[in-house]
Formats: C-alpha cells, sequence, structure tokens
C-alpha cells in the first residue's frame, strides 16, 4: 500500500480540537457535555460546519448520529465510516472520543485534498462520524448511537430512554434540534475505524505510541434494588425500620470484600448511588445501585455475579430489605475484526510505528460496531498516567500525531478498496 503523500494536518487538528474542547469546559472541572444536552448541540454544530466547510454533506439520523460524508465514488459503492463521539462524561476529559472524531475528520479533509490534487483514487465512501451517548452518563445503556445504526437496539426503545430527570432521549434530541432523519444516510459500512485514546498506562509501560486493539474485555453491569420502607427518621422505633440505604452500604461493603478475597483479578465499581426519597427525615425507602465488574473470562464473570448476588441477598435479609435486579447485562469479550486489524498493524509499520497488540478494558463504538457484524477496528494512542474520565484526561500532541498519521493511511488504503477487494472478512 502506498503511504506517501498528504501529511495529515495537526496544526488543523489542534485547532479544531481547542474549538471542541471549549464546549462544556468550566475552569479546573474538566468538559462537561453531555449526550443531547445543548453543549452536545453546540459541538455537533461546529463539527458539522467545519466538516461542510471542508466540502462534506452532512446527514443525521433518528437518534442523531451526524455523518459528514464524501461520496467520493459514487452511490452504487461501499461505504468506510471512522469516527467516535463528541459527548463526555460529567467533569470528563477533552480527548476521550473526541480525538476520535476529529482525528478522522482531519483525515478525511486531508485525503479529500491529496484526492482533489490527483494523488489518490478512492474506490469507496467515506463518512466521518460522530456517535449519540456513547458515554452512558445521561442515558443508559451506553453505546446507544452506534447500537441503534448496527440494528442491536431498536430505535424507539433508544428515543424512550430516561435521563435522571425523567427526559426522554428523543425529548432531549428534539431540544437540540433533532427530530428525524435528515439528508440521506449512507448504509452499513464494509469497515469501520475508530482512533480513541487507550485510558490506560499499558501503551506507555511498553514504549509504544500506537495500539492495534485485538479485543475488549467483557464486562457485567448489575443495577441493584433494595426495597425498604419509608418512615419518620426520628419517633420510628429502631425494630420498626427497614432501611434500604443500610442495606446499600452492607451491599456495597460485602461486593468489596467478596472480590477482593476471591476475584482479585477482576477490576470492580460501585459508581452511581439512587436514595430515595432523599429526605434527610425519612428512612431510606428504595437505594438504587449500578455495580461493575470487567474482567476476560465470562464464566469468572458468572461465577463472580452469583457470589455477589448472593451477598446482595444477605444484606436484604439482614436488614429487613427486600432485592430486586433490575438489570444484569453481560457483555461478551469482543475480538476486533481479524483483516482489519492486521491491515492496521502493517499500515503503522510502514507509517514508522512498532504497534503494540493490546486489548481494551473498555467499550467503545468500534466494539458495538463489530459486535453487530460491521467490520471494525481500534487504534490506541496513549493516555498521560493512564487518566480518563478526569478533567487531566491528556494526550501529547506527538502521540495525536502519531494516531493521525496511522488513521489518515489505514483510511487511504481502506477508501482506495483495500479491505474490500477479496480481502478476508
Ligand atoms: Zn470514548
Amino acid at each position: 500500500m502506498d503511504n506517501s503523500g498528504t501529511v495529515a494536518d495537526h496544526d488543523g487538528l489542534s485547532a479544531i480540537f481547542d474549538r471542541i474542547s471549549a464546549i462544556g469546559a468550566h475552569s479546573g472541572q474538566g468538559v462537561t457535555r453531555l449526550a443531547a444536552s445543548a453543549e452536545d448541540g453546540a459541538a455537533r454544530a461546529i463539527f458539522a460546519e467545519w466538516m461542510t466547510r471542508g466540502g462534506a454533506r452532512m446527514a443525521e439520523d433518528a437518534v442523531g448520529n451526524q455523518f459528514a460524508c464524501f461520496d467520493w465514488a459514487g452511490e452504487n459503492a461501499p461505504w468506510v465510516f471512522a469516527g467516535s463521539h463528541l459527548d463526555t462524561q460529567p467533569r470528563g476529559g477533552r480527548f476521550d472520543g473526541t480525538l476520535g472524531v476529529l482525528s478522522a475528520g482531519c483525515a478525511a479533509l486531508g485525503l479529500q485534498a491529496e484526492k482533489q490534487a490527483g494523488g489518490f483514487k478512492s474506490a469507496r465512501n467515506l463518512a466521518v462520524v460522530n456517535w449519540t451517548n456513547e458515554e452512558g452518563a445521561r442515558y443508559q445503556p451506553s453505546l446507544t448511537g452506534s447500537a441503534v445504526f448496527s440494528g442491536a437496539l431498536p430505535l424507539g426503545e433508544a428515543l424512550a430512554l430516561r435521563d435522571g430527570a425523567g427526559i426522554s432521549l428523543g425529548d432531549a434530541l428534539a431540544g437540540i434540534g433533532i427530530v428525524g432523519e435528515t439528508g440521506s444516510v449512507p448504509p452499513r459500512p464494509e469497515a469501520y475505524v475508530e482512533l480513541h485514546v487507550e485510558q490506560g498506562r499499558t501503551l506507555t509501560e511498553a514504549g509504544c505510541r500506537v495500539g492495534t486493539v485485538e479485543g475488549t474485555w467483557a464486562a457485567r453491569k448489575m443495577t441493584v434494588r433494595w426495597i425498604g420502607r419509608a418512615a419518620h427518621t426520628g419517633p420510628t422505633p429502631m425494630a420498626d425500620r427497614c432501611d434500604a440505604l443500610l442495606a446499600a452500604a452492607l451491599g456495597i461493603a460485602a461486593f468489596e470484600a467478596v472480590m477482593a478475597e476471591h476475584y482479585p483479578r477482576l477490576h470492580r465499581s460501585a459508581a452511581r448511588l439512587v436514595v430515595e426519597p432523599n429526605s434527610p427525615n425519612v428512612v431510606v425507602e428504595r437505594a438504587t445501585v449500578w455495580f461493575e465488574l470487567r474482567g476476560l473470562d465470562i464464566s469468572e464473570l458468572d461465577r463472580a455475579g452469583k457470589a455477589v448476588l448472593t451477598a446482595f441477598e444477605t444484606a436484604a435479609v439482614d436488614t429487613g430489605t427486600r432485592l430486586e435486579v433490575s438489570a444484569d447485562a453481560l457483555r461478551a469479550p469482543a475480538g476486533m475484526d481479524g483483516g482489519l486489524v492486521a491491515i492496521v498493524d502493517h499500515t503503522a509499520r510502514l507509517c514508522g510505528f512498532e504497534p503494540l497488540a493490546m486489548r481494551s478494558v473498555a467499550g467503545h463504538d468500534a466494539v458495538a460496531l463489530q459486535n453487530s457484524g460491521i467490520p471494525s477496528a481500534l487504534i490506541f494512542i496513549p493516555s498521560v498516567d493512564g487518566i480518563a474520565h478526569h478533567p487531566d484526561e491528556l494526550t501529547l500532541a506527538e502521540d495525536m500525531q502519531a494516531g493521525l498519521t496511522v488513521l489518515t493511511a489505514v483510511l487511504r488504503h481502506l477508501a482506495e478498496g483495500g479491505y474490500g477487494n477479496g480481502q478476508a472478512r
């Protein structure tokens, strides 16, 4: 494959990255750009304006996924997608997702210029994609937009999801002007490529600039609720109380103890707690906790899940509350597309990098698409100190450049038809 030609424009990437990073930024508190919020709407508008100015045709599907389309090869030609997400966690970092969308945009603009100069002939159309609600901070489940596009989640179900304030995703999208499909949305692509920051330290510790993700860890996500009885915190005799918050506290402590003793290799968290009615003068009636386990081995996650559910039941019995498991979903470990992984690996070497084959602990849109049968690749670049979902999240300029260089070369190869023409699926 030919990787000479355009050096994708890193200055251009920095400029648009700074513009988008300012949306939802608060001094010392990172970036808050929740899916379908006003801030998300503002970032989407800048992305669309930037891509349109660069010659793209914008389209948007009914769940708000944005497609900046470069119709290079005609109506009947297959598509290649590249992208990530512009939404963030509350007080999140600047790089997670945003870097992937904007790098893909820069790569596309570089290839467009190269194509116009006659330096490259495309046999594929290219779309730069911003997937809706990847983070799952405002709406659960995460990876909403990519799951709807790939058919894993029905559109109606996605639009009916409610945030913590009871606002549906459909209403929130309408609030930022997204009501149904606009423009001609491209079909399922032949290949999808996503550049993302690692959110860990593996690349730095290995002394590598570029990672080719071979697959992901599995995850088990459980939403558990203890139901007690509301009562006055003053006069109600202690023996009569059924305190759901006490049950949740015991449950969380038992979860920690069981996992630390028997499953120390699994990553674990209890990271969200909702208490109702949440008044200082009412014994808590309902306490809901979101638990997560991540590991490589599904059978280990299965055993660990059973063990913690038993501990949760004990916490219920000990407090006179009732346990309700409102969600218990297992996300299988995914293997990324072997043919695409090989292309990324080979291309990175041609670009002068020694890529590290690695696994992703976190889920990404590329994983959701791959799981739904769209051949997908995920390219990692280093995160300083592995910090993620925090205002201090940082990826160095030279690593951003490395990612952009490899992504551009991979997209050029795919746009030339380097994957679809007889390559093994
Ligand atoms: Zn992300």
